[in-house]
């Protein structure tokens, strides 16, 4: 028997994805699992950080659950109660108000000639769209102007986007936004811009979170369940290289581990990178993939958080971050007593924050009561926040894909399928690539 024959099913990385595929593998796989895992602990993106009794996920971590195989392995990592259900509160904070999300669906309070705007163009884009033979929206702008009319798209979805893409947002097609752009009819816009509240519309009307705070919490139950599954998660491998040919996975502590079967879910990019062997027209192909990197703050405050909203989007070009986070307003224990957590998303990802002015703005906002409040403001990045839709992203991506799928390397994930999604649907892709497993 070739070592390979009795070698395991390695799975790289220990985010949902990874965490995921090695539950369900264990349960359905003839052959052994094995995790490694870059960090010193489990969770990827979905980790926490804590300091001074303050929790911060790595910004906005929300748990919006509509599958039932999700929910079932929900109950089956928390106690009852530990899970708790919060109803989205949700603001779009623009020309000096407060608004309620979405803002297409909520113009009331804006000025009136805002609201008259926002509508006589979105019905003209009702109009234009009804007629046979309208041209399908090349890039996100024209989707935003076919669906919503000129003013709600530069009232809100280009000054939006514009600063959480960065300098990718020229470039964006509208293909990841279908499932997360909520779409109001008619009816609801009308009645959100003539001041009936319009509450519930889109995705995330309520989700679920971690009683005792930090969305780790949920990573870290699903841990301890693949251990007790009997599947080990090697912490502090730094996969380096992987040979298709042999097999093998090579660590930059100088281990080689055989594979039978190999999961990754490495952003697809690092992936390329690490693989033996890859033609020069696909490393070239994975050269075209686009992502964007943010910065943000951790801030935490001495007094309890004025605004009500559990996050808020800040279109305007002039406020320096496009959504501020309230984690001690969506669970108390998010911070010390009396005290707050938030995360500030910052337009600029490249420069030193400019705080003055950030902390100017979340007073403005409400977010702060007096720039005093702020204890600390811890700056991090994010390398690969979101990946970029543009032009070449199809053909680069299916081109690496068929690649890998013909070295038998399953590469699944947000970032190893190369894809905007979500935590329930990186457990997902966890439970369809442990199928692959076992199949
Ligand atoms: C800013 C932001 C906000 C988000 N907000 C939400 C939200 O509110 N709700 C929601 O449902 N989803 C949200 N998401 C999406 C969610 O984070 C992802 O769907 C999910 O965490 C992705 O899990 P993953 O396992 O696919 O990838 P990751 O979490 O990135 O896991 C990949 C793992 O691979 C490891 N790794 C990388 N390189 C190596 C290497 N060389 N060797 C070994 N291991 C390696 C990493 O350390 C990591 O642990 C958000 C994402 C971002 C970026």
């Amino acid at each position: 028997m070739s070592r390979h024959e009795t070698a395991p099913h390695l799975v790289l990385g220990a985010g949902l994805t990874g965490l995921s595929t090695a539950l369900h593998a264990a349960r359905s796989s003839a052959v052994p699992v094995a995790v490694f895992e870059r960090a010193a602990e489990v969770g990827g993106k979905a980790r926490s950080r804590r300091r001074d009794g303050y929790t911060f996920d790595i910004t906005g971590h929300w748990l919006h659950l509509r599958d039932d195989r999700v929910r079932a392995l929900a109950d089956t990592l928390f106690e009852p109660g530990d899970l708790v259900e919060i109803e989205r509160r949700t603001g779009i904070y623009t020309h000096g108000r407060m608004l309620p999300y979405p803002f297409q669906a909520n113009l009331h309070g804006l000025p009136l000639p805002v609201v008259q705007e926002c509508l006589a163009t979105f019905l003209e884009a009702q109009v234009e769209a009804g007629k046979p033979g309208a041209a399908a929206p090349r890039t996100f702008e024209d989707f935003a102007v076919q669906r919503f009319g000129r003013g709600i798209a530069e009232e809100f979805f280009i000054p939006y986007n514009r600063k959480l893409w960065g300098d990718a947002y020229d470039d964006l097609t509208p293909d990841w936004i279908s499932r997360f752009v909520p779409l109001p009819d008619v009816r609801q816009v009308i009645g959100g811009a003539i001041g009936l509240r319009q509450d519930g519309l889109g995705y995330n009307a309520r989700y679920r979170y971690p009683c005792r705070g930090g969305i780790d919490a949920l990573p870290q139950a699903m841990g301890r369940a693949v251990a007790a599954a009997g599947v080990p998660i090697h912490t502090e491998m730094d996969v380096v290289r992987i040979d298709p040919v042999a097999r093998e996975v090579h660590t930059a502590s100088g281990r080689v581990q055989p594979y039978d079967r190999l999961v990754s879910t490495l952003p697809l990019p690092e992936l390329v990178r690490r693989l033996d062997g890859v033609p020069a027209e696909l490393v070239e192909a994975a050269g075209r993939l686009r992502w964007v990197r943010w910065r943000y703050l951790d801030v935490g405050t001495t007094a309890p958080v004025p605004m009500d909203e559990h996050w808020v989007y800040a279109p305007d070009p002039a406020t320096p971050f496009f959504r501020v986070g309230c984690y001690s307003n969506a669970l108390e224990a998010m911070a010390p007593p009396g005290c707050g957590s938030l995360y500030v998303e910052l337009a600029d990802r490249d420069a030193p924050p400019d705080l003055p002015a950030i902390v100017a703005g979340l007073v403005e906002m409400g977010a702060l009561s007096a720039a005093s409040d702020v204890a600390f403001a811890d700056v991090h990045d994010i390398e690969y926040a979101y990946v970029v839709f543009d032009e070449g992203y199809a053909s680069a991506r299916e081109a690496l894909f068929t690649h890998l799928g013909g070295l038998g390397i399953r590469s699944c994930g947000r970032y190893g399928a190369w894809i905007y999604n979500s935590m329930e649907d990186s457990i997902l892709a966890g439970m369809e690539a442990a199928q692959w497993l076992s199949s």
